[in-house]
């Protein structure tokens, strides 16, 4: 039957299309496995929130008692700003009650949730946690001697003899290079393991990072115009004032992007942009008259990313006034001298306001999202990808960032 297939497409691909609304769901860690082969991330390091066990009102803690008296505290009058945003949500709202519906409705795959939920569960009672603090990239590279400092690639290569035998080479190969403002590339077809100060990281096939400070990034621009993308993400560290992000990473005022390379970054062929915002109202417009511009990005589209949690219900009332259940995904496009024409009409046709729906990671860590528009990347496939501020690496594609290597620890991972 239909469910049944849409499941065991899902338990392969990690997307569920769900009908009638145009929504998908995705399960992160299903799709971030397609990018391994030796190993695997384990859903319960991937989950530490909303996947644990007992009422999930425990996973939020203290922070929900505050958001009640937010509630309570809701302005009556709002100012023109307020005014601006309430009418955002507003539009976005029947689209994320319809994805939702369809998620209550898609009654296999959320049997499928909970069994997940379970199986979580007993992982995080026999989790190994290995010893030792990882170090703090974000820290080190900004050391006067973080140019010292290098990354060691276990290259370790089986292969047949070639003369049809049975035989098979195993060769192991080490490479030495700097770990920060340098390109570190796995450029093999199978998953590298690799070391920094006692700590082990796995990288994926054909996969690539470049660990700088936003003041570096002109140098991880790739020369040859081949060599450029035609997908680019990006999730910059805005501003919020929230507690919990100040422990995690640091936050840039919203100038220091208007100078991102994203033209520089963007393929002759073309390139689909998707930018990460917060729902701050000031941030919305800030984007729309000047950073896109900036960039030279023109305005495409709205993609919703709606949070659950293991029982598929929203992580926070739809309509709560300061905390959504939801973020947005601003899509632009930069258009370029080679740009095949019949995808510029693929973009301009691109559909508003879809909707993605996961259960959230660690904090800030935001779900894969090429599953909703892969088909409006231009130029040839595959499609060249990178991610700006990014935190994990994925096969095939290239990651920027203070940290790109930072869920790329071991201990996020199994053996398979
Ligand atoms: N998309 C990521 C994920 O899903 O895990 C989260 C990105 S987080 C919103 C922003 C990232 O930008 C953090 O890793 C932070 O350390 C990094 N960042 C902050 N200031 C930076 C700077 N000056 N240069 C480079 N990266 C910076």
């Amino acid at each position: 039957s239909e469910p049944r297939r849409s499941l065991s497409l899902f338990l392969e691909s990690g997307v569920y299309r769900l009908e009638g609304s145009g929504a998908v769901f995705v399960d992160p860690v299903r799709v971030l496995n397609r990018s391994l082969a030796r190993f695997s991330i384990s859903p319960s390091d991937y989950y530490p929130r909303f996947f644990e066990p007992g009422p999930a009102e425990a996973a939020r803690g203290g922070a929900d008692g505050r958001k009640r008296k937010r509630r309570a505290k809701k302005p009556l009058v709002l100012n023109e700003r307020e005014r601006v945003a309430a009418q955002r949500h507003q539009e976005a709202r029947p689209f994320l009650v319809k994805a939702h519906e369809s998620l209550l409705g898609a009654t296999e795959l959320r049997a499928f949730m909970l069994k997940m939920k379970g199986e979580v569960a007993a992982a995080e009672d026999r989790k190994s946690m290995l010893p030792g603090v990882p170090p703090s990239f974000i820290e080190l590279g900004r050391l006067w001697q973080a140019p010292l400092y290098e990354i060691t690639l276990n290259f370790s290569q089986e292969k047949p003899t070639g003369d049809g035998g049975p035989l098979i080479v195993h060769s192991k190969e080490q490479k030495v290079i700097p770990i920060f403002d340098n390109l570190v590339h796995n450029g093999t077809e199978d998953d590298l393991e690799a070391e920094f100060l006692g700590s082990q990281y796995v990288i994926p096939r054909e996969s690539c990072f470049y660990m700088s400070d936003l003041q570096q990034i002109h140098k991880m621009v790739p020369v040859e115009g081949d060599a450029r993308f035609h997908f680019i993400v990006i999730d910059p560290p805005w501003e919020n004032g929230s507690a919990q992000q100040k422990l995690r990473y640091p936050t840039l005022p919203n100038k220091y992007f208007l100078s991102l390379p994203v033209q520089q970054l963007a393929h002759r062929e073309g390139a689909l942009v998707a930018l990460w915002v917060t729902n701050r109202e000031k941030l919305r417009n800030f984007v729309e008259k000047e950073l896109f511009p900036a960039w030279g990005v023109k305005y495409l589209a709205t993609f919703y990313w709606l949070k659950v949690k293991s029982d598929g219900s929203m992580i926070c009332d739809l309509d709560l006034f300061h905390h959504r259940p939801y973020e947005c995904i601003l899509l632009g496009f930069c258009d370029k001298e080679d740009m095949d024409p019949r995808d510029l009409s693929r973009l301009s046709n691109i559909q508003d306001k879809r909707v993605l729906i996961s259960v959230p990671g660690d904090y800030s860590r935001k779900p894969p999202l090429e599953e909703l528009v892969l088909e409006y990347i231009p130029g040839t496939k595959p499609a060249r990808c990178v991610e700006l501020f990014a935190r994990d690496m994925r096969a095939g594609w290239f990651s920027w960032g203070n940290e790109p290597l930072h869920f790329q620890e071991l201990r996020y991972f199994q053996k398979r």
